[in-house]
Parts: C-alpha cells; structure tokens; sequence
C-alpha cells in the first residue's frame, strides 16, 4: 500500500510547518490529490487515521480536494478531461495531448487553533 508511505512524506511536510508553530493544535490537512497521481483518497484517508492514531495529530482531520486529471490536445488545441487516465484526443484521437492538471500531490494549507 504505498498510499501509507506517502502519507508518511505528507506529514513531514506537516512536521516542519507545524515546528513554527509550536503549541498549536492541528485541526485540518488540505491536500491536493490529482486523479492521476496514482494514490487512492480513501486509502490514503485510511493510512492517515493509522498514522496520526495515538501521535500529535490525532483528531486532525485530512481534507483531500479531488482534482481530475485534465489536458489539452496539441494537434486540435481541444481541452478534456480524462475520466481515467487514458492517452489520447476524444475528439481528434491524436495521443499527442498535455497534461495540464490532474498530477498534484501536495499539501496545501493547513489549519491550525492557536
Ligand atoms: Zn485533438
């Protein structure tokens, strides 16, 4: 299950943010989770609850903003979006296509009671 490793990197990242704010209570994790970034929100959901179980953070909670995966086609300039990750223009078929969103896998905001 690699979602648990990456959750485990996410929470580095909340560890240093969290440094500057020592005291303060972690109430809420924004994360930006690209559908074509591989990971499962739900089993990531899941590995954070294990994670955060008994630690620092426990009580916090992980709010995943779901991004669909959306690109454009070089050869027509159509933009879609991917319902799964799929190469290929719907409307030409040409697979020369951008990919302009849908990789993120980033924390992006965290809120904290202080
Ligand atoms: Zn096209």
């Amino acid at each position: 299950m690699h979602e648990l490793s990456i959750c485990q990197s996410m929470l580095r990242v909340v560890d240093g943010a969290m440094k500057a704010h020592e005291g303060s209570k972690l109430l809420r994790i924004f994360a930006d989770v690209g559908r074509g970034s591989t990971v499962e929100p739900q089993l990531l959901r899941e590995a954070f609850d294990v994670l955060v179980t008994g630690g620092p953070y426990e009580g916090a909670e992980l709010v995943i903003n779901d991004i669909p995966l959306a690109g454009r086609c070089r050869s027509c300039g159509r933009a879609f979006e991917y319902r799964e990750i799929a190469l290929g223009c719907p409307a030409c078929g040409s697979a020369s296509v951008d990919i302009e969103s849908g990789l993120e896998l980033s924390v992006r905001e965290l809120e904290i009671d202080d």
